[in-house]
C-alpha cells in the first residue's frame, strides 16, 4: 500500500511518498515552496536517485499538488508507473479542537469540523484544508485522512488546560491550552518504551521535542497529561522565532511603546522573538554554536536561556507527575545538540537524572539512552518521525 503523506502550509507543501507493505520504506518526498509568489520551487527527492530543484512560478496549492503528482510518475525518474498506485493519501492537520482526539478518516463533517477551527488556527488550518480540498479533486477515488498535532493533548486533565482568564472566554472562544507537536511526543514515547521493553501504561515519561518550534509533554500511563504549548503554539518553551512563556504586561508594554497593532505584535512574538531575538544571530543552533566560538555573548546566552528553560519545565512536569521514569529528547536539536542535552540534564540529580557525558557527546542519530546506570531515571534520545505516524494512522484508516 502506498501512502502520499502531505503537510500543507501556507506558502508550502512538504510531502513524502511511502511503501507500506511490509516495513514502511520511503519512495520519494520534497517540497514545494513559495506557493504564491514571483518565484517558486519544487524540489523532488527519489530515493536513490538525483534530487532535482525546478524554480518556476507555483500560483497555489493546486498547482504546487500537480507538480507532486507528475513527478511520482515521471518515466524519467518517477516511481510509480501510474497514479492508481497511490493508495490514500495522509495529512497533517494542525488544530483538531475539542473535536477530534483522534486522526480521523476524512468526510464532509470532519472538513466542516476542521473549516471551523480556522478560526483559532488562521495560519494553518487553511492551508491543510486547502491540501484535502485539492487531493480528494486530483484523487477523487483515494482515500484520505486527517492526523492532528493536537489530538494526542485531548488527554489533558482541565486542571492544565484551563488559562487564569475569565472562564466565559473558554466558553464563546475555545480559549484553552490544546498543545501540538502530538503526533511526536505519542511516537518517541511509545518507540522508546517498545526499546526498553517497558509497558508504557505504568511509566511517567517528559518528552523534549526540540526543533525550531519546540514543547515539551508529560505524559502518564500513556496519555498526555501536560504540555507547553497552549491554545497557539507560541507558548511554552523560548524556541528558534518564538518567544515563549512571556509577562504578558510585557506584551502590552512594547507593544504600546513601539506603536504595535495586532499583526506587529503577532511578527514580533512569533518572527522576531525566541533565541534569533536575544541573540540577533539567527535561530539555527548550529550558527549560534558557531557565533559562540568567535566570541559572541549574546548568541551563548541565548543558548544558555533555552537550556535553562528546558530544565524548569523539566522540574515542573517531574512535580506534576510525581516523579519520573524517562526523559526523552528529539527534533532536530534534541536529536543532534549534544551540548544542550548535557546543559538541560546538568545539576538535576535532586531528579535522579545522570547522563553519561560522553556517551551524549558520541552518538550520532541512533536512538540510545545516555543516562548513566545509576541514574534513577532514564535518559534518552529518539528519532522523531511524524510522516511515518501519519502514514500508519492513514494505511489504518482507510482499509
Ligand atoms: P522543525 O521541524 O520544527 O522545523 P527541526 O526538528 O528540523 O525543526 O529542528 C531544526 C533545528 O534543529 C534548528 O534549530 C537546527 O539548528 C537544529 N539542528 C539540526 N541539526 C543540528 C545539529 N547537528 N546540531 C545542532 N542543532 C541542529
Amino acid at each position: 500500500m502506498n501512502v502520499l503523506v502531505l503537510n500543507c502550509g501556507s506558502s508550502s507543501i512538504k510531502y513524502q511518498l511511502l511503501n507500506m507493505d511490509t516495513e514502511a520504506t520511503l519512495l520519494a518526498k520534497g517540497i514545494v515552496e513559495k506557493i504564491g509568489l514571483a518565484c517558486g520551487s519544487f524540489t523532488y527527492k527519489p530515493e536513490g536517485k538525483e534530487k532535482s530543484v525546478i524554480e518556476q512560478p507555483i500560483p497555489d496549492h493546486s498547482a504546487g499538488m500537480d507538480l507532486i503528482l507528475k513527478a511520482l510518475v515521471d518515466p524519467r525518474n518517477g516511481v510509480l508507473g501510474s497514479l492508481a498506485e497511490i493508495n490514500a493519501v495522509g495529512h497533517r492537520v494542525a488544530h483538531g479542537g475539542e473535536y477530534f482526539s483522534e486522526s480521523v478518516r476524512v468526510t464532509p463533517d470532519a472538513k466542516e469540523k476542521i473549516r471551523a477551527l480556522s478560526e483559532i488556527a488562521p495560519l494553518h488550518n487553511p492551508a491543510n484544508l486547502k491540501g484535502i480540498e485539492t487531493m480528494e479533486r486530483l484523487l477523487p477515488s483515494v482515500p484520505q485522512v486527517a492526523v492532528f498535532d493536537t489530538s494526542f493533548h485531548q488527554t489533558l486533565p482541565e486542571k492544565a488546560y484551563v488559562y487564569g482568564i475569565p472562564y466565559e472566554y473558554y466558553e464563546k472562544y475555545g480559549v484553552r491550552r490544546y498543545g501540538f507537536h502530538g503526533t511526536s511526543h505519542k511516537f518517541v514515547a511509545e518507540k522508546a518504551c517498545r526499546l526498553l521493553g517497558w509497558n508504557i501504561a505504568e511509566k511517567k515519561i517528559i518528552t523534549c521535542h526540540l526543533g525550531n518550534g519546540a514543547s515539551i509533554t508529560a505524559i502518564q500511563g500513556g496519555k498526555s497529561v501536560d504540555t507547553s504549548m497552549g491554545f497557539t503554539p507560541v507558548a511554552g518553551l523560548v524556541m528558534g522565532t518564538r518567544a515563549g512563556d512571556l509577562d504578558l504586561g510585557a506584551l502590552l508594554y512594547v507593544c504600546e511603546k513601539e506603536g504595535y497593532d495586532l499583526a506587529q505584535a503577532n511578527t514580533f512574538i512569533n518572527k522576531q522573538s525566541g533565541v534569533q531575538g536575544i541573540s540577533g544571530v539567527s535561530s539555527d543552533f548550529r550558527e549560534l554554536w558557531s557565533a559562540v566560538e568567535v566570541g559572541n555573548k549574546r548568541a551563548g546566552l541565548a543558548l544558555d536561556v533555552f537550556s535553562y528553560n528546558v530544565k524548569k519545565y523539566i522540574g515542573a512536569y517531574a512535580a506534576a507527575l510525581n516523579g519520573v521514569d524517562l526523559v526523552i529528547f528529539t527534533g532536530g536539536i534534541g536529536e543532534n545538540d549534544q551540548p544542550i542535552r548535557e546543559a538541560v540534564c546538568e545539576d538535576m540529580d535532586f531528579f535522579g537524572i545522570r547522563i553519561d557525558k560522553q556517551l551524549n557527546a558520541s552518538i550520532k542519530g541512533k536512538d540510545t539512552v545516555i543516562s548513566t546506570a545509576d541514574s534513577r531515571t532514564k535518559v534518552m534520545v529518539i528519532s522523531t518521525d511524524e510522516e511515518l505516524v501519519i502514514a500508519m494512522d492513514t494505511v489504518r484508516l482507510s482499509k
